[in-house]
Formats: structure tokens, C-alpha cells, sequence
């Protein structure tokens, strides 16, 4: 298999999905709507061009919300566990975010930012060097 793939799922191992080449972005999301999906102060993401990623097993249920550019944000979880997987973003087709948290290795990520520090929660400050975003980059 090439080293470059990665490969991950969900907790109780129903949805399972794979992905080629370098991440395009790795960051530490203090979103709200991270915050609330994953119950924590952040959910960490990463980025691939939506060609390199496949779902190769189970089906997905997904939330729909209105992203802060207008545009819809559609968040995919497992229908049965509930754990966070995916999430496709109206603006940017062109690639697929992904919950680091649910590959089967997540210390192969190496999130080089913070972004929506906007709604940072003082209790999920990160001690780290990265450089911080109110929203996006750009
Ligand atoms: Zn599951
Ligand atoms: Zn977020």
C-alpha cells in the first residue's frame, strides 16, 4: 500500500474511509460548531483534494449549517456512534476536511495553525508557537 495513504473511520468501525498524498492543511479548528460536535474546547482538521479521498465502507448521516461565508457547511458523522468524521464546504469543492481525530494514526498529522480563535474558549488555550487566526487565513 503506498505510505502516503492514510485510512480511518469512525468508533464503532461502520464507516471507514481512505486518503492519498500530502495533507493541503492541517489546523486546530476553535469553532463553535467544532466545539460542539466534538465537545471540547477544538477539533483538529486536515485537508486533501477531494479526488485522494474515498469512503470505503457504511454510509454517513450529516448535519447542514450555514457557514460564516453564507454558503451551507455539511458535516457527515456515523449514524450509529456518532463520532465526527468529514465535512464538505460549499466554497472550497475542491477538497475534503477531515476530522484528524478519526484516522487510525492521527499523530501523522502536524496542524500548523489555529483558526476561528475568535471563539476560542479560555479553557482550551493551547501553550504552542503556531500562529492564530480570528477566523481564516487569507
Ligand atoms: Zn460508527
Ligand atoms: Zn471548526
Amino acid at each position: 500500500m503506498n505510505e502516503q495513504s492514510m485510512q480511518g473511520g469512525c468508533t464503532c468501525g461502520a464507516v471507514r474511509y481512505r486518503c492519498e498524498g500530502e495533507p493541503v492543511m492541517a489546523a486546530h479548528c476553535h469553532c463553535r460548531d467544532c466545539q460542539r460536535s466534538s465537545g471540547a474546547a477544538m477539533a483538529t482538521v486536515f485537508a486533501v483534494p477531494k479526488a485522494a479521498f474515498t469512503l470505503l465502507q457504511g454510509r454517513t448521516a450529516t448535519y447542514v449549517y450555514t457557514g460564516d461565508s453564507g454558503q451551507p457547511v455539511t458535516r457527515h458523522f456515523c449514524p450509529t456512534c456518532g463520532a465526527p468524521l468529514f465535512t464538505d464546504v460549499t466554497v472550497m469543492p475542491e477538497v475534503q476536511f477531515i476530522r484528524a481525530a478519526s484516522l487510525d494514526e492521527p499523530a501523522r498529522i502536524q496542524p500548523t495553525m489555529h483558526v476561528y480563535c475568535d471563539s476560542a474558549q479560555p479553557w482550551g488555550e493551547c501553550r504552542d508557537e503556531l500562529p492564530r487566526y480570528p477566523k481564516l487565513p487569507g
